[in-house]
């Protein structure tokens, strides 16, 4: 057999997502955040000293989502590598959109030569409207499965630890829960380690997820699911993010949040952010209860907001002026 390319050494060896779900203190639950490659260097420049920050507070691991569009994907690539020279668990989110096989060939390869070996395995929205039709890239792949089989079969494949997206309420796209429990599952038999869920705000679709996976496969199904979380800060972006994801929001969280908006969610602001953290916070600690084994920030680049939750929890200071920056767009 041909040697296999090691990938080129980091100044820190990057930790596998998968062992820092594994091997955390006891009484401690890890958290991790998802960042957004940023838009312009300064920007980019905040999105370190947040990283730093969150280094210092223990994060478990940081990820970078992957856009449309060239300079956005270079991007991510630039960032991801340079988050694990700090050190960071550093994971970097990977689509089939516009791309060919060949070209995700190239891109794993790139990432293995620069010793980035955590990724997460999508398949990703149509660009412009994500509920929009599905098209294929003639010589691309169809899903997020057949890129698990793809890096899997490359000889750089064996020092990847691969995660995949999953989905509390289903996926929007399939056709009931049972298919949703099946494709999951297709995605975890096929070498992902653990998966990531879309963001929800009903703690319940969490459980339920984690029960239908475990009923249908109690070996693949009893892999890690790590709840994405994202801190509310207001109404218009709970609920465009929910439209996004093709989920809902709970009747009684939009009623908690209406009720703190009084009728004018402009004047009351501050006060929708303040109930929206509390929600998230409660989210959080029901999690920790239930077991989960790391709470995904989905930051959106608001750091302040995690960082707020992550005080409530017990797990940050409170933020401060010298904390850093709290929006890195
Ligand atoms: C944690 C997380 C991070 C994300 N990060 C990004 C990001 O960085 N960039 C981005 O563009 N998007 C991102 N997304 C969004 C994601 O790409 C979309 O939700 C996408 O619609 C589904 O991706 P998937 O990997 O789950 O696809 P798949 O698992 O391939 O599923 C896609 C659809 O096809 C169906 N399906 C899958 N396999 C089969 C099969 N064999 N036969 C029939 N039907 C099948 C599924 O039911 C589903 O409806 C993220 C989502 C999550 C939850």
């Amino acid at each position: 057999m041909p040697d296999s390319p090691r990938p080129a050494p980091l100044p820190y060896r990057q930790v596998a997502v998968s062992d820092t779900l594994r091997f955390n203190t006891p009484g401690r639950v890890p958290f991790s955040v998802e960042f957004m490659p940023p838009r312009d260097d300064e920007a980019e420049l905040r999105l370190f000293t947040a990283a730093e920050a969150f280094h210092d507070l223990g994060v478990s691991f940081v990820s970078v989502t992957y856009g449309a569009g060239g300079s956005t994907r270079e991007r991510t690539l630039r960032v991801a590598r340079r988050l694990a020279t700090k050190p960071l668990t550093t994971l970097v989110h990977t689509t089939l959109v516009e791309h060919t096989v060949p070209e995700l060939i190239h891109m794993v390869r790139a990432y293995a030569s620069l010793g980035l070996t955590n990724l997460l395995a999508l398949r990703g929205d149509p660009p412009g409207d994500p509920t929009g039709q599905w098209v294929q890239t003639p010589g691309g792949l169809r899903y997020a499965s057949e890129l698990i089989e793809l890096v899997t079969a490359m000889p750089e494949g064996r020092f990847f630890d691969i995660g995949i997206a999953s989905f509390p309420e289903g996926h929007y796209r399939a056709k009931d829960l049972q298919q949703d429990t099946e494709i999951t599952l297709r995605k975890l038999r096929a070498g992902a380690q653990y998966s990531i869920t879309q963001m929800f705000f009903d703690v319940d679709h969490y459980l339920r997820l984690r029960d239908r996976l475990a009923a249908a496969d109690p070996t693949e199904g009893a892999k890690p699911i790590i709840p994405g979380l994202m801190p509310i800060t207001s109404l218009r972006s709970v609920r465009k993010q929910m439209e996004l994801a093709g989920a809902q929001l709970p009747a009684d969280i939009e009623r908690e949040l209406l009720s703190a908006a009084g009728g004018d969610e402009r004047a009351n602001r501050d006060r929708i952010r303040e109930v929206g953290i509390g929600i998230t916070t409660r989210m959080a600690e029901r999690l920790i209860a239930e077991g989960a084994p790391d709470l995904h920030f989905m930051t959106m680049n608001n750091v302040r907001a995690t960082q707020e939750v992550l005080h409530n929890l017990g797990m940050a200071p409170a933020w401060g002026e010298e904390y850093g920056h709290d929006m890195v767009r």
